[in-house]
């Protein structure tokens, strides 16, 4: 069901800032992107399949910015690439494990997403993802 892990989400008050710590690290920027479902401001660095992701929120109400502001700057969540993204939330909903969202959504990158509820997942935040590329 799990292919690979899709990206890291880090969640960065000042995305200018966040990206300059990446490039110094020697990752690329690929891309920065709005994803006006989640409040967030993207940007991408690919690093090997997996994709480490910069969120910063646009919105006070963001999950992201509630994220910051209970738990700081840090690892916000772990995003799964899946195959088929409502098979496999109806697999872990079968298995007694609690969503967020029980209906694909949009994400960055052309994504489908759906988040897993962290009350089910030992406190890590975890998507699945349904990669477009
Ligand atoms: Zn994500």
């Amino acid at each position: 069901m799990i292919k690979h892990i899709s990206h890291i989400g880090i969640a960065v008050k000042d995305l200018d800032q966040g990206i300059a710590f990446y490039e110094k690290l020697g990752l690329k920027l690929e891309a920065i992107e709005e994803v006006p479902s989640q409040k967030v401001k993207v940007a991408f660095f690919p690093c090997g399949d997996t994709r480490i992701e910069l969120l910063s929120p646009t919105a006070e109400d963001s999950p992201v910015a509630k994220f910051i502001e209970n738990k700081g700057e840090g690892i916000q969540h772990l995003a799964f690439a899946v195959d088929d993204l409502p098979a496999a939330l109806s697999t872990v909903e079968a298995d007694g494990i609690r969503l967020i969202d029980k209906e694909p959504r949009p994400g960055a990158h052309g994504a489908d997403i759906a988040f897993l509820h962290p009350k089910s997942s030992l406190g890590v935040l975890i998507e699945f993802c349904k990669e477009k590329h």
